[in-house]
């Protein structure tokens, strides 16, 4: 491949195809190169910092680390519960099945953190 071959304007079409979700096998095709050259040129632009970097897909997004989100159980019927699902009755229904926490039991409880402290008896200050 020449030197010459990436002009301002096949970086424009490269960050416009990028941007509209091409992928990089896409770009070249377009472009009459190959998926490696669209994606060393990218990170060039990457770095020039012409392309902005979307994020990959396939990759999940994690939680900001120490501040899990709020997971907020829902009640399950005794039939769905699971081996590590919280044992504590939430709704009972005059003639619906009896619902339970369903959230995640603390290790050595049969019952979520929540439902742990508030099966032990409350010490009053
Ligand atoms: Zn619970």
């Amino acid at each position: 491949m020449s030197i010459g071959f990436w002009t301002p304007e096949r970086d424009a079409l490269v960050c416009t195809m990028w941007k509209a979700g091409h992928s990089m096998q896409q770009i070249g095709d377009a472009l009459g190169t190959t998926r490696s050259a669209v994606s060393s040129r990218m990170r060039r632009l990457k770095k020039m910092g012409v392309l902005p970097a979307p994020p990959p897909p396939d990759k999940k997004i994690v939680p900001f680390k120490g501040m899990p989100p709020p997971r907020k159980p829902k009640p399950v019927t005794l039939m769905a519960l699971e081996r590590m699902s919280c044992r504590w009755p939430v709704i009972v229904h005059d003639d619906g099945p009896l619902l339970y926490c369903g959230g995640q039991r603390e290790h050595g409880s049969s019952y979520c953190s929540n439902h742990t402290k508030a099966s032990r008896p409350q010490k009053r200050a």
